[in-house]
């Protein structure tokens, strides 16, 4: 809920958006109890990208996560609709429900088949990741050997730009994504990545970067992980510093939110983290003890950092969710082929 620190202002500001939050980071599995996603519908969000699988796991594991979720969310149309695309997002915020589609992180998933990517769209997934921090057959992670995007890769966008898929960068390597970018005929997304500028991490992404993103006419979603905006520090200063280094860069139009939160769980955070050192290599804050994360509850926070900086209504509402939106509305509908 609103704090009573946040103004009238900032708080109608956050009913009247169309609240997008670009990625979620619960762990994915079959098992997973999506009532969780009540959490965001109470936070204000409109609509979520839940992520259903990432290259750590086998495709079969995605393809589980993903039938598991799709099914929930398909018994659950009193309260939750699978959005295809924007007039659904539309329609199931005039019907007082909440909207979701999934993403997956990392081309793993397609098993080595391009054929993969229509069968995941068929299924509900509108945005996919190249790589997953490692390298794989298609694309360089961000932390591996930068490799660039490979030809199969390429046609990889080709077919992502075909379906109506958005092509997302988070977690590729510098080369990787400045190749994606020049590569897609279509908007280009970091769903959730920080500034480097701003807190220096080899997850987070240059201005070079997120000037080709904004080039294009693609959106950077702000990470709500505490050791991606700084020393595991989710203040609402902090967020807003990595916000306002956005826009004096590339301007509001590319601002948008992939909090990358879960609500609590049973699970802790750090546990999986050193799980896999592979994927989270030592070095880069993943030992950190007790990992904050930032969600959907500071929007009103920021919202009013957001006004007192002199933002406009329109931009802050494009920030909270337009920006997104327009990217969506533009790659979702597909081209024929
Ligand atoms: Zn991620």
């Amino acid at each position: 809920m609103p704090s009573e620190s946040v103004s009238d202002h900032a708080q109608a500001l956050c009913a009247d958006a169309m609240v997008w939050d670009a990625h979620a980071g619960v762990f994915p599995d079959p098992s997973v109890d999506l009532g969780l996603l009540n959490d965001w519908r109470e936070k204000g969000v409109d609509y979520l990208s839940i992520n259903v699988g990432f290259d750590v796991m086998d495709w079969q594991q995605t393809l589980a996560t993903l039938a598991a979720y799709r099914r929930w969310v398909l018994l659950h149309d009193d309260r939750f609709v699978l959005a295809g695309n924007v007039s659904d997002i539309c329609r199931a915020r005039r019907e007082g429900k909440f909207a979701l589609s999934f993403d997956i992180e990392g081309m793993n998933a397609l098993n080595g088949n391009l054929d993969m990517v229509g069968v995941y769209h068929g299924l509900g997934v509108r945005q996919m990741l190249f790589a997953y921090n490692l390298n794989n057959q298609a694309a360089g992670g961000c932390h591996d050997e930068d490799i660039g995007l490979s030809d199969f890769g390429k046609a990889i966008v080709r077919e992502m730009n075909r379906v109506g898929m958005i092509v997302d960068c988070s977690h590729a390597a510098y080369r990787t994504t400045m190749d994606i970018m020049a590569a897609s005929a279509e908007p280009v997304v970091f769903s959730h990545s920080n500034p480097t500028a701003v807190w220096d991490h080899q997850r987070n992404i240059r201005d070079e970067q997120i000037k080709a993103c904004a080039e294009t006419g693609g959106v950077v979603g702000i990470n709500g992980m505490g050791i991606f905006l700084g020393q595991n520090d989710i203040g609402d200063e902090t967020i807003l510093k990595h916000i306002f280094h956005l826009a004096d860069l590339v301007g509001p139009a590319h601002i948008g939110f992939g909090f990358d939160y879960s609500p609590p769980l049973d699970i802790d955070v750090g546990d999986i983290l050193r799980s896999r050192p592979d994927y989270w290599p030592a070095g880069n804050l993943y030992d950190t003890p007790h990992i904050e994360h930032a969600g959907p509850a500071q929007l009103p926070a920021l919202v009013e950092g957001l006004i007192d900086r002199g933002f406009s209504d329109d931009e802050i509402r494009g920030m909270l969710g337009g920006n997104f939106r327009r990217v969506a509305a533009q790659v979702w509908p597909g081209k024929p082929s």
